[in-house]
């Protein structure tokens, strides 16, 4: 059986650049706090606690304490709260995160109504919405959109989550227009996640069963999923070697692995060897 390894799959430079500056931050010997997981990998996570770096869910008293921002940001309110409880902030938001965050401030400076094509309980969305102060729609679905809502928007700006699917946007984008007179689009999905999105395309085309690598609150894993699954019926997504079933390659001649952003080359390698032992 011919394993096909995607030359997209792995880490993101925004994955990579947030654990760097985690681990430098480590170093140097504060107390460190992220608040939730810096990456939506629970073997990053256990590498980053394993360096020191607590994981919070909530601010606590911040005095001599380093509070880390995870690479898909927080709201302004969240950076004020910090600094009023005395954390110096170091910030490993992506920058390809941060356009969006400012790309929906400014919008909405300039008097547009500000709509986010993305997860609503998604953690950037989250944060962006949270940094508009609850002033955006957010739409995920295209067969579920506010019609109603969405006809009194004369003037939108339309941000996208930087790890949404190509398709759907420009779907949801399309019905848009219909109904908004005055639209401006920015696509805010990232170069990492559309090159990856490129090559799912048809990877589960030319093998035989696909896996997909990533933790189940990954959004560009379960991205990178639905487009394979669509595909092909034989696509499985697992988060380690554990997971995968001998019987899932009965009969393949080939099998193609894709891994999403957020994970780590050393799960990719252990998941191919336990393949191999197939
Ligand atoms: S997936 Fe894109 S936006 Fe998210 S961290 Fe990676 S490069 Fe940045």
């Amino acid at each position: 059986m011919k394993i096909n390894l995607a030359t997209t799959g792995g880490f993101c430079f925004g994955v990579r650049r947030a654990i760097a500056i985690a681990l430098a931050t480590a170093k140097s010997g504060a107390q460190v706090e992220m608040l939730g997981d810096i990456v939506h990998n629970e073997d990053v996570v256990r590498q980053m606690n394993a360096a020191g770096i607590r994981t919070i869910q909530r601010l606590r008293r911040g005095e001599n304490k380093i509070l880390l921002i995870r690479a898909h940001g927080a709201s302004q309110e969240v950076f004020d709260k910090a600094a009023k409880r005395g954390y110096t902030i170091v910030d490993a938001t992506c920058p390809k995160v941060r356009r969006i965050y400012k790309l929906a401030e400014v919008s909405k400076h300039e008097g547009c109504e500000v709509v986010i094509i993305g997860d609503k309980n998604h953690d950037e969305v989250r944060g962006i919405v949270g940094q508009l102060k609850g002033n955006a729609l957010v739409i995920d679905n295209p067969k579920r959109m506010p019609l109603k809502r969405i006809k009194q928007i004369s003037k939108a700006c339309v941000v996208v989550q930087s790890t949404q699917n190509l398709d759907m946007t420009m779907d949801i984008l399309a019905r848009l227009k219909q109904h908004i007179k005055s639209l401006t689009f920015y696509n805010t999905i990232c170069k990492p996640t559309r090159i990856k999105q490129q090559e799912i395309k048809t990877m589960p085309l030319k093998n035989d069963v696909m896996i997909i690598i990533g933790s189940r609150t990954s959004a560009n894993t379960r991205r990178l999923y639905e487009i394979a699954r669509s595909l092909n019926k034989r696509s499985h997504w697992i988060q380690s070697r554990g997971e995968l079933k001998a019987g899932w390659f009965r009969g393949a001649q080939s099998v193609g692995v894709m891994a999403g952003a957020s994970t780590p080359d050393a799960t990719t390698r252990d998941v191919i060897d336990r393949i191999r032992s197939f």
